[in-house]
């Protein structure tokens, strides 16, 4: 008897569902309501909202709005952002996640401070990383990975923080380069601003995946912390896929199979992780 289980740590973080909350108070109140951005990487649920009322906008379309509620995700936006809103007569509403508010705010802080050399370890163009390279007035140096380490001035003080949803160990292996490297008369300091609601989300995640035959990660293929998560269920279980939603389930994949297990990403609707189930269990 093929057994199912959907993983209960998985699904939104508390930022993703303060979000979407935010959203859903607005667009019941029956305004029109924009949103800079997807307000979560699940295509499903954009769409969800989007039946609800939501409208998507990118940064273009925002500047010919004027006069209208603009509702700013989870991820946060540069000062540029609330100066056009301010410009254009645009109500703000603020679901910037208070644990990358606060990362915002503690680069701000170091800028404001002391010019020197900041580094950001997260993904070039993601919009969390354009808020956080906003507060440097765009002069902070974003590496994506271990291997663009090396391009810093090591001659210069140097002040690292993290995108929120990078992986430790790697940031991990960043610090103990830079202090390599480091020469004797500049300073280097490192934040540890990775959100714990991902990076916890790694042990429980390997361990649900060593349990089953089968994964199934459900998630969009833009999330970020998606893909940490999903590598990290590939690396204790090979056969792990990732799918967008119920339609992508090959039937193949379940010859031979006992137990599957179902999880996601921060960014993954529980709802969806149900639907998954369902199709499984009919097939
Ligand atoms: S992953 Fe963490 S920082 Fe990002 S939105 Fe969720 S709670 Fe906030």
């Amino acid at each position: 008897m093929l057994q199912v289980e959907i993983d209960e740590g998985s699904g939104f973080c508390f930022g993703v569902t303060t979000a979407i909350k935010k959203a859903e108070e607005e667009l019941k109140k029956g305004k029109t309501l924009y949103c800079l951005g997807d307000i979560v990487h699940n295509g499903m649920e954009c769409e969800r909202l989007k039946q609800m009322g939501l409208i998507t906008i990118t940064h273009e379309d925002m500047k010919q709005l004027h006069d209208v509620k603009v509702l700013l995700r989870a991820h946060g936006e540069p000062p540029a952002t609330y100066e056009l809103a301010r410009q254009n007569n645009i109500e703000i509403i603020d679901a910037t996640c208070p644990v990358v508010l606060k990362l915002q705010n503690r680069i701000k802080q170091q800028y404001d401070t002391a010019k020197s050399q900041i580094v950001i370890f997260g993904k070039k163009g993601h919009a969390e990383v354009l808020g956080l390279v906003g507060q440097t007035e765009g002069s902070a140096f974003v590496i994506e990975n271990f291997e663009e380490v090396k391009q810093l001035d090591f001659t210069h003080d140097i002040y690292l923080y993290s995108q929120t949803t990078k992986s430790l160990d790697e940031f991990h292996r960043i610090i103990e380069y830079i202090q390599e490297h480091i020469s004797p008369e500049a300073t280097f300091k490192s934040f540890d601003t990775i959100c714990r609601s991902v990076a916890n989300r790694m042990p429980n995640i390997s361990q649900f995946a060593t349990r089953h035959d089968l994964i199934l990660f459900v998630c969009g293929r833009k999330s970020s912390n998606g893909k940490v998560l999903f590598n990290e269920c590939l690396r204790v279980n090979p056969n792990s896929h990732l799918i967008e939603g119920p339609e992508e389930i090959n039937s193949e994949w379940l010859k031979d199979i006992e137990t599957i297990g179902i999880c996601g990403a921060t960014s993954t609707p529980k709802w969806l992780m149900e639907q998954c189930r369902d199709a499984l269990l009919k097939l």
